[in-house]
């Protein structure tokens, strides 16, 4: 129905996720009557239960769509018609629309850190960044970094092959990039310092304190995103705040995953001001 929001969000370990609240605050303005679930499969009530099911339970019941998050973001593919291009780049779904009768898996992971990137670094120098981490999320951001224009990605994980994997997929989206896998941030700085660095590891969580870089390889001229949100400022974002680089937080990323997802739900432009508002009141 058009005034209604009717979605929810697929994944373990929810109780913390801010998604609902902006999906529901952003309906709400609208003017819409919105339910937005927390669909978390590790609730008692879900143990049983396979995602295939619990994808086909929120079709059967009239939902909008989904939002899908850890770990479903790749098993959640083969249960879908069609992936938007986004999604068929990054090989990963976070948001499926139910139209038509037919299931659509998009990825606004990757639209939303390039919108973080594109507002909150602009201007920043894209001849060479390096992406800390080629999980789930990497996978994202270092295709929305080529989009943003990266001329050279550089890519490090501590499982060499993840990082291997990206970097060729990377390339082979987008062939104006080049793309490697490093094994050696600090040589990687002594020979063709980057001009600014990504986190996309889970290091900086509040459940897993540190950074994935030497700090002493932090001075001002480099830019410093993270995606990490919780805490909102990371040991890494302080610690280049305080140098004097221009950073950006993982806040961004999470707040325009939520707006694009928002507008695939509803076909209604979401005001990305108020959703980030959502999001800074949690
Ligand atoms: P993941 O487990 O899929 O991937 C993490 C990757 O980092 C793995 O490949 C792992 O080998 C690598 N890694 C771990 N420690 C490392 C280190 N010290 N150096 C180099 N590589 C290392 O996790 P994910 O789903 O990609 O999520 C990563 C982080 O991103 C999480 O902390 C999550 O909170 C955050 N995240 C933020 C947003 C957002 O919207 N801002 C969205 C998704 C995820």
């Amino acid at each position: 129905q058009e005034d209604c929001l009717l979605a929810g969000l697929i994944g373990q370990g929810i109780a913390l996720s801010r998604t609902p609240l902006m999906q529901m605050e952003e309906a709400r303005a609208q003017g819409l009557f919105a339910s937005y679930k927390k669909l978390d499969m590790e609730a008692p009530e879900r143990r049983d239960m396979t995602l295939a099911q619990m994808v086909s339970a929120a079709e059967a019941a009239g939902f909008d769509g989904l939002n899908i998050t850890y770990p479903y973001k790749i098993d959640v593919i083969p249960l879908l018609d069609e992936l938007s291009e986004n999604a068929r780049a990054v090989g990963a779904v976070n948001t499926v629309v139910f139209r038509g009768g037919k299931r659509i898996g998009h990825n606004t992971d990757m639209w939303g850190f390039g919108e973080s990137f594109r507002r909150g670094l602009e201007g920043a120098d894209t001849g060479h960044a390096l992406l800390l981490g080629a999980g789930g999320a990497g996978v994202a951001v270092a295709n929305a970094l080529a989009e943003c224009g990266v001329q050279k990605l550089s890519i490090f994980d501590t499982d060499p092959a993840r990082a291997e994997a990206l970097a060729a997929q990377v390339a082979a989206n987008f062939p104006a990039t080049r793309t490697q896998a490093v094994s050696d941030i600090t040589a990687l700085f002594a020979e063709d310092r980057p001009n600014g660095v990504v986190n996309a590891t889970p290091m900086g969580m509040a459940k897993l304190p540190g950074m994935a870089i030497d700090a002493a390889l932090i001075d001002a001229d480099l830019w410093v995103a993270d995606i990490v949100y919780f805490p909102l400022e990371t040991q890494l974002i302080a610690r280049a705040r305080a140098k004097g680089c221009r950073v950006l937080p993982g806040s961004g990323m999470a707040v325009f995953q939520a707006v694009r997802a928002f507008e695939l739900f509803t076909g209604r432009p979401a005001d990305a001001v108020r959703m980030k508002a959502t999001f800074d009141a949690f």
